[in-house]
């Protein structure tokens, strides 16, 4: 199941988003186990990403293939000394004390680390991230600290079935992470879609999606 899922999501998403920039798939891994990462990985996939880091840490050792690692969820600022120096791109920074943390433990290790920028593109209560009118001030702030690089936006499209809303607020995203570009030199990638709305997100220009459901089929939350 995994590895057919995989070999047609990676015939399915083009290689290439409209503006002609290569799109990354990060297999959304949490709840997964050990072992389907790992047939994931085999059948093609180069880039994991986790939501929890009590997860990422038991399954670490047992990853095999050496894939690009991202963290993808809300991240306390406690548990950062876990993934410090573990983590490619954290994807979630979604308010300044997080970034300022980031910042000073990254600086005290001697390594720069990579980030995203959060942004609530819905206004929803029940996520985090800065928004669309905060972001201007938050990407320059964040920018200016040491030992971090901003590398783009990340965000997470409501749950709804209203496409023209979908693709009014991926296009949005996009028209913002535009403006950063032309300003911030490191702006790489807009990491936006997930398996309900990522080929809405690659036709309005994303680059990075993170899909669990389309590669591992619906998660167990019962399994612990
Ligand atoms: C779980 C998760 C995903 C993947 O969600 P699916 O709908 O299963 O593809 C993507 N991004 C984040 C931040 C997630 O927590």
């Amino acid at each position: 199941m995994i590895e057919q899922n995989v070999k047609k999501l990676l015939e399915e998403i083009p290689a290439c988003n409209p503006l002609g920039e290569k799109v990354t798939l990060v297999s959304a891994v949490k709840l997964q186990t050990a072992e389907d990462i790992n047939r994931a990985i085999c059948a093609g996939i180069t880039d994991i990403g986790d939501n929890h880091v009590q997860e990422f840490r038991d399954k670490y050792d047992f990853i095999e293939g050496n894939p690009r690692r991202h963290f993808i969820g809300r991240l306390q600022t406690n548990k950062i000394k876990y993934l410090l120096g573990k983590v490619d791109l954290y994807h979630s920074v979604d308010r300044m004390s997080l970034a300022e943390e980031l910042s000073k433990r990254s600086l005290a290790k001697g390594i720069t680390s990579n980030i995203l920028i959060e942004i609530n593109v819905g206004e929803e209560e029940s996520k985090g991230g800065f928004t669309m009118s905060e972001a201007k001030e938050a990407v320059k702030t964040i920018n200016s600290l040491p030992a971090l690089k901003v590398k783009g936006l990340m965000a997470m499209l409501p749950f709804t079935d209203d496409e023209a809303l979908l693709h009014k607020l991926a296009k949005g995203m996009r028209t913002l992470y535009d403006e950063f570009k032309k300003d911030f030199k490191d702006f790489e990638y807009l990491s936006m879609g997930m398996s309900g709305d990522w080929k809405i997100c690659i036709e309005e220009g994303s680059n990075m999606i993170r899909l669990g459901t389309a590669i591992f089929g619906a998660r167990n939350y019962n399994k612990t």
